[in-house]
């Protein structure tokens, strides 16, 4: 389990101007590497858009990276033809801004939600009109586009909605969603032509809790997902897997959203489908790049994608070798100007005010997790 310290001696304004700078120097060049990068990756397989491909993605929201254990959650530990990324990271520790980084592929920073405290100051903003969401790039090519949501935080009013043509905010019923959620891609299969996106965002691993803890909501969620997925392998040659971000449980009103530590970043990813060789991939990667693997799994050219900072993440599970990028997470619930960049076994956080805690790093690695130094 990773943890951090506690708080220490304040850096001094100067000192933290010095860090800033050459912090941001250094993520500036990083990003500029990630993005020529994306480039060269992107589109690279197929010159042409799948004209019979069903694309199924599924965010499990609040879900931690390592309770997806055979124990827990078997069926989905087990998703057969998979390949599992085990060092994904979202790009923002809360729901709202994670999602737009995903639709979008771009940093919170860029999207247009990275705001300061709840959902209140969201109040007349959207995503960036000038950025294709996923939904609005697969639309434009044809595919016919589909969303179930659990009622809540994906607003339409955020700019969410745009591009898919059904789009069906699910109210939970005693806390309880991924049955009504099931019901409506079963109806929805039965009539879809392909090529078809359909996205479906469950609440079942977030708070409150429905049996009484986390991990009995997480078994009740498996069981569920075990019919889901069996459902979508019959009509999708795409099924992807995540979480928008973790969950700190070490305390009893678990949470989320308030800082940028492996706790509420790290998640589980997995991508299966039609050929693709189940893999375990450890290098770290980002939910940025779920945009831009979608383009390249349908076959479409970057030009179609847009920009954005996010990568395929195909040539990992060809087994090729892929050279490392900046992991970025920003966008805490404390407000804009938080930022960690994670590179390699490295990591750095820098908070925008003059307190302590502004300043960590990893160390070398000691097992499966690590531990924050000053
Ligand atoms: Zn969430």
């Amino acid at each position: 389990m990773l943890s951090q310290d506690t708080v220490d001696a304040p850096l001094d304004s100067g000192e933290i101007s010095l860090k800033l700078q050459w912090a941001v120097s250094i993520i500036a060049i990083l990003l500029l590497c990630s993005c020529s990068r994306s480039a060269s990756h992107s589109g690279s397989n197929s010159p042409s858009v799948s004209k019979a491909h069903g694309v199924v993605v599924v965010c499990i929201d609040a879900l931690r990276e390592d309770h997806v254990t055979s124990d827990l959650m078997p069926n989905l530990s087990d998703l057969e033809e998979s390949a599992s990324f085990r060092r994904a990271y979202s790009n923002a520790p809360w729901t709202i801004p994670s999602i737009a980084s995903i639709f979008t592929g771009t940093y919170p920073s860029y999207h247009g939600l990275n705001v300061e405290g709840h959902l209140v100051a969201l109040q007349g903003l959207e995503i960036r009109t000038d950025i294709l969401t996923i939904a609005e790039m697969l639309a434009q090519q044809g595919f016919t586009t589909a969303a179930f949501v659990t009622h809540g935080p994906l607003d339409l009013k955020l700019g969410f909605s745009r591009g898919f043509k059904i789009y069906e905010e699910i109210e939970r019923v005693d806390g309880h969603d991924i049955v009504q959620i099931s019901e409506r891609v079963r109806e929805f299969l039965k009539h879809a032509q392909q090529p078809f996106f359909l996205y479906l965002h469950t609440f079942e691993a977030h708070l409150p809790d429905t049996s009484g803890s986390y991990q009995g909501d997480l078994r009740y969620l498996d069981q569920e997902l075990a019919r889901l997925f069996a459902l979508v392998k019959e009509h999708a040659e795409t099924l992807i897997v995540f979480s928008d971000h973790g969950e700190d449980i070490s305390r009893p009103e678990r949470r989320h959203g308030f800082d940028l530590t492996d706790d509420l970043l790290h998640v589980p990813l997995l991508i299966g489908g039609t050929g693709i060789v189940p893999a375990l991939v450890n290098q770290p990667v980002q939910l940025v790049d779920l945009k831009p693997t979608i383009a390249d799994r349908v076959g479409l050219d970057k030009l179609s994608v847009g920009p954005g900072q996010g990568r395929s993440l195909l040539p990992f599970v060809r087994g090729e070798t892929v050279p490392p990028v900046p992991i970025i997470a920003e966008a805490p619930l404390q407000g804009p100007g938080w930022l960690r960049t994670a590179w390699m076994d490295f990591a750095l956080v820098l908070r925008p005010d003059n307190q302590s805690r502004d300043h960590w790093c990893w160390k070398e690695p000691k097992g499966p997790k690590r531990e924050f130094i000053r």
